[in-house]
């Protein structure tokens, strides 16, 4: 992202964003609500536009033409903090539904895909369950292996763990440092402290709009260098 301004019709919204994230980079987004964090990764798979700047994503320059945004859609996979899975598919139904419509794998091709990836977040048992039949953490592992499905080359995660009851955060958070320790290019929106500390190899803190400070885990936490951002820690840690 170079230089991406974008505005909500009077307000501004992301202010100067650069951001550069290289292939296999872990990256964690935080800050206050309303600081821009999933406007900004909402842009990177153009499920939201900019008026300013610039994003080129794996090579695909965002700004280019309509067809560019079915290529993006493709290579980034994307999770959300309320699931978003389809309620009248079954599991394996909403893990089969993109790869046969946007990648046009045969059905037989997507089942073996979507049963590949419910094992790797272990629930192939549910596969033909309801979502509604299945716990938050269950349904969240599901929608990581749904965005599996499509092979992305990076994976974006918005406040993931959020909508979770405590005891079910772990579950997710370890289908996600699996997915790290394979090398998937990530970047997370979470307050999971102990996720960035364990996983990321860069922290950014946004307010108001901006990128305020980013550095490695250690530096970020034991030497914040910006006001904003010790006192944001002194709310959450
Ligand atoms: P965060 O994820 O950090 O909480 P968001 O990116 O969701 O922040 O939102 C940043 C700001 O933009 C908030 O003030 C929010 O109210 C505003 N905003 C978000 N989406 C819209 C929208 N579709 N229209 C107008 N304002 C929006
Ligand atoms: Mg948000």
């Amino acid at each position: 992202m170079r230089g991406v301004q974008k505005w909500y019709g009077e307000f501004q919204v992301l202010r100067d964003i650069d951001l550069e994230v290289a292939k296999g980079e872990r990256i964690v987004i935080c800050g206050p609500s309303g600081s821009g964090k999933s406007t900004l990764i909402r842009c990177l798979n153009s499920l939201e536009q900019y008026q300013q700047g610039s994003i080129m994503v794996d090579g695909i320059d965002l700004g280019g033409h309509a067809g560019n945004i079915q290529a993006v859609r493709a290579e980034v996979g994307m999770v959300f903090q309320q699931f978003n899975l389809f309620p009248h598919m079954t599991v394996l139904e909403n893990c089969m539904l993109a790869p046969m419509k946007v990648r046009k794998v045969t059905r037989d091709r997507a089942r073996e895909l979507a049963l590949k990836y419910l094992e790797r977040v272990r629930i192939p048992d549910q596969a033909d369950k309801y979502p509604a039949q299945l716990s938050g953490g269950q349904q969240q592992r599901v929608a990581i292996a749904r965005a599996l499905c499509m092979t992305p080359r990076i994976m974006l995660f918005d406040e993931p763990t959020s909508a979770l009851d405590p005891e079910m955060v772990k579950e997710v958070l370890d289908t996600m440092i699996g997915l790290a320790q394979d090398g998937m290019t990530m970047l997370c929106v979470t307050h999971e402290m102990g996720f960035a500390r364990s996983v990321a190899d860069r922290v950014i803190f946004m307010d108001g709009g901006r990128i305020v400070e980013q550095a490695p885990p250690d530096t970020f936490f034991s030497n914040p260098r910006h006001e904003r951002l010790r006192e944001f820690l002194g709310q959450i840690l």
